[in-house]
This record gives C-alpha cells, structure tokens and sequence, in this order.
C-alpha cells in the first residue's frame, strides 16, 4: 500500500537524482518519523534512514529493541536491527557495498563523533546537507497534520483554561509547572512539546526563563508558555494573566502586545513576505513606544519538532505560502516590571488567509 511516507520517500529520490547524489543517510527521529511513519526515540543507539539512489534501495537501521515496532510502522520493507553489542556501522557499511561518491545527511544532526564513522563507512564520500530540501518540504503542512496539530491545540487550551482557576498567590512558578504537566497526561497528551514555562513578576521579563521556586505575588504578571505533543503533533501557545488589580501600565503593556499579537495575524497571507509579519507586530509596539523591549523574532513554524521552518523574523523576505504553519508571539518585556507575551499558532490556509488554531481569548484576564 502506497502512504504519505511513501511519497514523500520518493521525492526524496527523485531531489537526489536531481542533484547526482548516490544516497542520502537520516539520522533525526522526526526526520525519519516522517519519511517512514516510526516514531521512537533511539537514545544514544543508531537510528537511520538509507535511500541509496543507485539502487533505489530503503533500509532502515533501527535498534533491535525496536525492530518489532519498526516493522510494523515503518512503511519500509528492509529493517536491519543491531544489537547492543553490535557494530551498527560495520552493517551500514556492508549495505552500502561500494562506498557513494557522494552521501547526503542531515548535517545539523551529525556529531563530529558521527561524522568521523561515516568517513569510514563510506571513505572518500563527499558529504552534502539534505537538511534544506527537507525542511522545506515539510514546511508545507497537509490537512492530516494540521488536523493533529488541532487536538494538540485542543488539549493544552484545556490545560490553559485550568491554569486559570488553580493560579493563586503565594503559589510557586514549580508548583503550577507540575500542576499543568500533571493536566497535560490526564487531557491524553503525550509529553509537554518543550519545558513549560511558568514565569511571574519581574522574572516574566526573561523570554526563555525557568520556572523557579518563587511564589506569586499581588500584580504580578503571570506567564505561562506551553504546548503538548499528540499523535507526533505539537502545540504552542503563550498567555500572560495578572494577579489581582495590576497597573495602568502594566495594562497598556497587555494591550500593546494583543494589539501587536492581531496586526501580526492580520499580515499573515499567502504572497506577502514573512517579514511582513514580524513588521507588522514591530511597527504596532514601536508605536506604543515600547519597541526596544521587544527583543525576538515574530515567531517560527513548527510541527513535529516545536521549531521548524520558516522563522518568521524581519529580513525573511520569502513568500508565505499555502500550507505554512507557525507561531504569531510578539512579546513586551520590561525588567522593572515584567513582560507579556501572546502566542497563537496559525496555518495558511488552501485560499491564502489565515487560519488562527489556538482560540483561547487574548482579553486580559485578571486572576
Ligand atoms: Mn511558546
Ligand atoms: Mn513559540
């Protein structure tokens, strides 16, 4: 039975023959999930993906705990299991038979370590980037995989919505933290698609902090960043509350940022540049005289892995295009005060507009 994996596979081939590479070696788990269908997580044991252009060969190089699965997942016909105590690159080496002139991997997923072993399984190899031509291609998302990105969008919404009636003061950044993981898996969820951020106070002003044993206090800001993985799908959304009253300019920090949040929204369309997305949002906060508090990138695609292509950044001057799905979070973010971020996650739809996944509301809410 011919699958997605299948056709994807095949223009995978064809990009090689296209280009005169004799075959191409995967080696990232998502990479391989979606060209096969097998999800797992090899650890430090060798997992790969062979598509050797000569022969127009797939093998699958998996650990042997893992053969079983592999079979019945993979889409792929050939599986080569390797015990622990074999030597994975020895068999790597053998299905290969004449070394390839040319090998094609996924550099940013190659160790030096990695790199040094495929020197000697295919000895004079030139090696070349397939990351690229992957990364784009699942760039574009089909309406299966936006339908899963949707029950992960779905379940963290729930999650969300908890957060709102168990946030209390006094409680820690780590108490809530667990809290909503613990939701997470009870709302059928997988695992978190990255460490959920639970930051409070000034420390909501550090973009990537870490939740800490802090407790909240009256005014603070509280943000909350999360996204959960189902059925190999993530999600990724941002809201950002405040305990009790809260300032009139903490307020006009929340309404700069939703408004930025909308205009970036409103921006994204096919056929106009992904910066035009980031200026956007920029522009509206410039406008509110907070520009130089505004200190990342507009937003990222993302999919199975929570990053992906495109990044969403003010010199992408690529065009956005059917299929696209990535994150709108323009973020304010003052030491003295705190910072409000607000994510949404949007798909470009067949006809060109957006499509806005998340639905929880952007008023503000006072916890
Ligand atoms: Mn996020
Ligand atoms: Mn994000």
């Amino acid at each position: 039975m011919s699958t997605i994996y299948h056709t994807r596979r095949k223009k995978t081939f064809e990009f090689l023959k296209e280009k005169g590479m004799d075959a191409a070696l995967l080696t990232s788990p998502s990479m391989i999930y979606y060209l096969t269908g097998f999800r797992s997580n090899p650890h430090e044991r060798f997992l790969a993906l062979l598509l050797d252009a000569r022969s127009e060969e797939e093998t699958l190089f998996a650990p042997m705990l893992d053969a079983q699965a592999a079979s019945e997942q993979g889409t792929v016909d050939t599986i080569i299991p390797s015990g622990d105590t074999e030597n994975p690159y020895e068999k790597l080496k053998q299905k290969l038979g004449a070394a390839p002139a040319s090998l094609a991997i996924e550099k940013s997923n190659v160790t030096v370590d990695k790199a040094e072993r495929l020197q000697d399984v295919a000895p004079g190899a030139r090696f070349e980037d397939l990351t690229p031509f992957l990364e784009a291609m699942r760039m574009r998302k089909t309406r299966d995989e936006v339908e899963r990105v949707r029950l992960a969008v779905e379940t963290i919404e729930k999650v969300m919505n908890h957060a709102l009636t168990h946030a209390v003061v006094g409680m820690t950044e780590l108490d809530l933290t667990a809290e909503l993981e613990y939701q997470m898996k009870r709302f059928g969820a997988d695992k978190p698609s990255f460490d959920t951020i639970v930051l409070a106070g000034r420390r909501s002003a550090l973009p990537h902090g870490t939740p800490e044993n802090v407790a909240f206090q009256e005014n603070d800001f509280l943000l909350i960043d999360m996204g959960v993985v189902v059925q190999g799908y993530c999600s990724d959304i941002t809201r950002t509350f405040i305990m009790g009253e809260g300032t009139a300019e903490q307020e006009a920090i929340y309404e700069a940022v939703h408004a930025a949040n909308l205009r970036g929204i409103e921006a994204a369309r096919a056929g106009r540049t992904l910066a035009s997305v980031d200026k956007a949002a920029r522009d509206e906060i410039e406008a509110r005289g907070y520009g130089k508090y505004f200190t990342h990138r507009v937003g990222h695609g993302f999919g199975m892995d929570i990053h992906e292509y495109p990044s969403v950044h003010g010199d992408n001057r690529e065009p956005i295009e059917t299929g696209l799905l990535f994150t709108v979070e323009p973020g304010i973010y003052v030491p003295e005060i705190g910072g409000v971020r607000i994510e949404d996650d949007l798909y470009i739809k067949e006809d060109g507009t957006a499509e806005v996944i998340t639905t929880f509301t952007k008023h503000l809410i006072r916890l």
